[in-house]
């Protein structure tokens, strides 16, 4: 009440949309809701134990500012009856940004920063990560023992068409670089008959400076004990791929392919098939 009269809203007190499905052996659920708000709504919150989300944030992130939208309720979890499970939330996914402690990061912000003199707006350059860029590939839950594999994911066996049991897109964060671009953190879960699959993506887009994709992809296949993980990054200056038309720079799913590897890694998430703790 005392929020709503400064005229601020508390988005805790918002409501939140949200689905469970069980199958399999597999939990599927999300939830989805507002923005963070930008200004404290107890302003400020000094009691560490009733922190507004905002002052979560604040406090738990070393960025001298958060991305334009920052979705703290957006929550998609895939969990295990034994315990295991991924969950994917922007808290986690900001924490993984690394504040410009990264030579080629400095690099493309001093091309971005040249780019910027010419529109006289110098001043709002920022000394960290503006970009965001995460290398996130979800929190984990329980007890996975997690190697690093030759196996792949089948991609022709995920090409095949199956029913579509459940699907869904959240975002997680995303900022416009002062309309330089964009950097987007989103996850998309499909689960068919047969298996599930996610897709955790960071994007980013700086308008004639850099393209990168940071792609999380995990597969399962119900009935086995492990979860197939692959990360790539894969990036390229604007003048790599000057060839590519500006209507395919703004797709993340038709430039991606385009984009030079630059980074991989591919795990194995293994559980133990059964409880151990006696959960059914
Ligand atoms: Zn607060």
């Amino acid at each position: 009440m005392i929020s709503a009269l400064k005229g601020e809203i508390d988005i805790q007190k918002l409501p939140v949309d949200s689905e469970e499905h069980k199958f399999n052996s597999w939990k599927v659920k999300y939830k989805k809701s507002h923005i963070l708000h930008s200004k404290c709504v107890n302003g400020p919150c000094e009691d560490d134990k009733n922190k507004c989300l905002l002052c979560i944030y604040n406090s738990e992130l070393e960025l001298p500012h958060l991305p334009d939208m920052v979705f703290p309720n957006n929550v998609m979890v895939l969990q295990h009856d034994n315990g295991c499970g991924i969950e994917f939330n922007a808290l986690d996914a900001l924490r993984r940004v690394s504040n410009g402690k990264l030579s080629l990061k400095v690099a493309c912000s001093e091309e971005w920063k040249e780019s910027r003199q010419e529109h006289g707006n110098l001043d709002e350059v920022k000394p960290f990560d503006w970009t965001f860029t995460t290398d996130y590939m979800g929190t984990l839950l329980g007890n996975f023992i997690v190697r690093q594999t030759d196996e792949r994911i089948n991609i022709e066996k995920l090409r095949q068409r199956e029913q579509i049991l459940f699907y869904n897109d959240l975002t997680l964060f995303e900022d416009e670089l002062h309309d330089n671009g964009i950097a987007v953190c989103s996850v998309k879960v499909r689960v068919m008959p047969s298996s599930f699959f996610v897709l955790l993506r960071y994007f980013l887009r700086v308008d004639n400076v850099m393209l990168r994709t940071n792609d999380t992809r995990l597969y399962h296949e119900f009935g086995t004990d492990f979860i197939l993980r692959e990360y790539t990054s894969r990036a390229a200056q604007a003048s790599e791929i000057k060839h590519v038309p500006p209507s395919v720079l703004r797709e993340p799913n038709e430039v991606t392919p385009l984009l030079p590897l630059i980074e991989s890694h591919y795990s194995k998430l293994s559980f133990p098939e059964s409880s151990s703790s006696g959960i059914k």
